[in-house]
């Protein structure tokens, strides 16, 4: 019998990707997803992505723990995996209760739905933002964490939100999976990342900059001690990610004893890249020298972050195999397939809205069922 996943914020850029994997890994998908910052179309694309229509979605708010109660139940579910939630670091600074309320509301919608169905095993979007400013690189999960802001805040009060759940409840299990910085796109360039506006992380801008939407990338900063003097990353492409993801539950499902209930781990790679290297590689893919300058430092960023990784080898047997060379290829393929938004003064990325009539699936003739509800009554 297959197992079934649900996918909160699947149709995310983290999300669509894993149940892609998930998909191909023969597990059963059902997503949970309200749109606000992702599309149908882009759930559309996945079984052609993955090669099997097992995806269900089901639109809907997170928030709303007697919908999550229903689908676990309706859908019978096994396992959960939660994307779910807001993440822009300067929207959480300049807005921090719209933060501590919809990602706090929602971890605990999810929780208390999965304890009232019996649903215990859960997989938790945490982020490497949690160390903070750490000198200790490579870094371990033992590092103490320290957030320097209202989002990472919320990914630390959330795993201890799990910590007191899991230790509460008997046989219930979870994973807290510290991301470090996901990039890249699928290889199809059918699913990738789309931000609204103008990006803030180096990739989607870089991308921008070589598709002639951004004059110029701006590195923020030239004088960190790093190799080159630019701030240096461990970015980790998006498909190893989610590979990880569909590692860390099948570990947590053939798991017979609980030894301990809530585990921390980081997806990284243990490779940093400094923001030149990263320039170099993606004219590289693109196959021309993308125009940049060499700005003062952006507020709040560290030098250097670097993932030790050794924990998911060990607990779940995962090594990220993507390098560099392929994250920028696969980002840049991505973005090539992007068009202008008619009508629109901002030229910005439209996963959204491109057509790709051959491509899409409609509801009517598609497993894949769109309603605000898609459970009993
Ligand atoms: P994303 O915004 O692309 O995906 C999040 C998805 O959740 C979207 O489809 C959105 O519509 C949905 N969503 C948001 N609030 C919802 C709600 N209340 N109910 C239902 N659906 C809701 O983000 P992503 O990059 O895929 O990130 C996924 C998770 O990983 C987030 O929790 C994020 O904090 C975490 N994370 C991301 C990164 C990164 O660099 N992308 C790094 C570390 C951690
Ligand atoms: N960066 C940059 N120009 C940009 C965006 C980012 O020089 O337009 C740098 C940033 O200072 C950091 C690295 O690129 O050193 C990664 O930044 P990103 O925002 O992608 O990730 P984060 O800082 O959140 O880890």
């Amino acid at each position: 019998m297959k197992k079934r996943i649900l996918t909160t914020g699947g149709a995310g850029y983290i999300g669509s990707h894993t149940t892609v994997e998930l998909l191909k890994a023969g597990y059963s998908v059902v997503i949970l997803d309200n749109f606000e910052n992702s599309d149908r179309d882009r759930v559309a694309r996945l079984p052609l992505i993955a090669g099997t229509a097992d995806v269900r979605l089901v639109e809907g708010d997170v928030r709303d723990a007697q919908l999550v109660a229903d689908v676990l139940k309706h859908h019978k579910i096994d396992a959960v995996m939660h994307f779910a939630g807001k993440k822009a670091v300067s929207e959480s600074v300049a807005d921090p209760l719209l933060y501590y309320h919809d990602n706090i509301t929602g971890a605990v919608s999810v929780l208390s739905a999965m304890r009232d169905i019996g649903c215990n095993k859960l997989i938790f979007s945490s982020s490497a933002t949690v160390y903070g400013n750490t000198n200790h690189l490579p870094t371990p999960e033992t590092v103490p964490p320290s957030v320097s802001n209202p989002y990472g805040r919320t990914k630390l009060i959330i795993e201890e939100i799990i910590d007191d759940t899991a230790a509460s409840l008997s046989n219930f299990q979870a994973l807290s999976l510290r991301y470090f910085n996901p990039v890249g796109a699928h290889s199809s360039g059918f699913i990738g990342e789309c931000p609204r506006g103008v990006p803030n992380n180096l990739f989607p801008y870089i991308a921008q900059a070589a598709a002639g939407i951004r004059d110029y990338v701006q590195i923020h900063g030239g004088d960190y001690e790093t190799s080159d003097g630019t701030g240096s990353r461990d970015y980790i492409h998006v498909v190893d990610l989610a590979r990880g993801h569909v590692a860390a539950v099948e570990h947590l499902l053939s798991a017979s004893t609980n030894p301990t209930p809530h585990r921390k781990v980081n997806l990284g790679t243990g490779q940093g890249h400094t923001v030149l290297q990263v320039l170099q590689a993606f004219s590289k893919a693109c196959g021309f020298q993308i125009p940049y300058r060499i700005g003062p430092r952006r507020a709040g960023d560290v030098a250097a972050s670097l993932a030790d990784p050794s924990l998911g080898l060990a607990l779940f047997h995962w090594k990220p195999m993507l390098g560099l060379e392929q994250m920028c290829q696969d980002h840049w393929h991505f973005q090539k397939r992007e068009r202008n938004k008619p009508g629109s003064g901002v030229r910005m990325p439209l996963c959204a809205h491109e057509t790709a009539s051959n491509h899409l699936v409609s509801n009517e003739t598609h497993p894949l069922t769109a309603g605000s509800r898609d459970v009993p009554n």
